[in-house]
């Protein structure tokens, strides 16, 4: 199991019912502050505060820990995990959207995913519309010849749009199974490159079934909370299924993760754990909640 905690959040919690008893109140506060520190954010912390005041009535830390777990477990399981891609048989063309602002890891990302579905002994087709910079390409290109992975860059000066609709007419004429679309890692503050953003969605749905497309938004997981300020952006134009979070082998704090569940009902698909191509793994609720409630006393 992939450890996703440098410190462990119930650790703080359950050595703070066990120090000397306070009263109620001081550990409340104690609480409070740890959730803050461990970027659960003011909102979740809030309404978490809220629950275990009406709930936490006796100083027992074993009892008390319990209804910690039972109040983060109702706040991911009230959110729905997202399949990626349709995994039954002749469903035809599955399309993944990446987006992402730059150096979040899209573009290693897309390498990952591509591997994953090849794996799955789908054919697939990367479409490389991040035609705003030209690295991206090259990148793209190297990853996808070391993979054996089909890739469409479309006309010279195609607009991303027009990228994606090229990507998609060669899938569906050559019976593709995944197509993989890189978009621009757009300054999420350009409303501009957004609205083309939103343009290759609309391109994606003349091809596919809603059913049929995923957009997953890819943050860098150490920028804690930062990665709230990215998705309000970008949900702005375009419908965001789920989050890939990368380099969570360098995240101290994820306590961000139950504040997308709580505040926005946007689950987690995968987590980057390294720079090499087999580091993305599925995001698994239920052993996040374990780990967070993993306590070493
Ligand atoms: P892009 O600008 O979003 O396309 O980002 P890149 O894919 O070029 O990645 C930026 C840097 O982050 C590269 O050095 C990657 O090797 C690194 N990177 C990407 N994903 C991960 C990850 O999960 N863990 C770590 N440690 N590094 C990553």
């Amino acid at each position: 199991m992939f450890s996703f905690f440098k410190n462990n959040v119930l650790a703080g919690i359950k050595r703070i019912f066990k120090s000397e008893d306070a009263g109620l109140n001081s550990y409340f506060s104690q609480i409070e502050e740890l959730l803050l520190s461990a970027d659960f954010g003011v909102k979740t912390t809030e309404k978490i505060m809220n629950i275990l005041k009406t709930k936490i009535v006796t100083n027992n830390p074993d009892a008390n820990i319990a209804i910690v777990r039972g109040v983060l477990e109702d706040i991911i399981n009230s959110v729905e995990d997202v399949n990626d891609i349709d995994e039954t048989s002749d469903t035809g063309l599955n399309v993944v959207m990446l987006v992402g602002i730059n150096g979040v890891g899209k573009t290693t990302t897309i390498a990952k995913l591509a591997k994953i579905y090849k794996d799955k002994g789908k054919k697939i087709i990367v479409g490389a519309a991040d035609t705003f910079r030209a690295a991206a390409d090259e990148q793209i290109e190297q990853w996808c010849k070391k993979l054996g992975i089909d890739v469409e860059f479309g006309e010279v000066k195609s607009t991303p749009a027009a990228v994606v609709f090229k990507t998609l007419e060669r899938a569906e004429k050559e019976c593709y199974d995944v197509a993989i679309i890189d978009t621009a890692g757009r300054l999420h503050n350009n409303e501009n490159l957004m609205e083309e953003l939103a343009k290759m969605y609309r391109n994606v749905l003349r091809f596919v079934e809603k059913q049929h497309v995923k957009v997953f938004l890819v943050v860098d997981g150490s920028t804690g909370q930062n990665v709230f300020n990215q998705l309000e952006k970008f949900k702005a134009f375009i419908d965001i299924d789920a989050l890939i979070v990368t380099k969570a082998d360098g995240i101290a704090k994820s306590g961000f993760i139950i504040g997308l569940y709580d505040q926005y009902k946007i689950p987690v698909k995968y987590l980057g754990t390294g720079e090499g191509i087999n580091d993305l793994i599925p995001f698994d609720k239920n052993d996040f909640i374990k780990e967070l409630v993993c306590v070493y006393a």
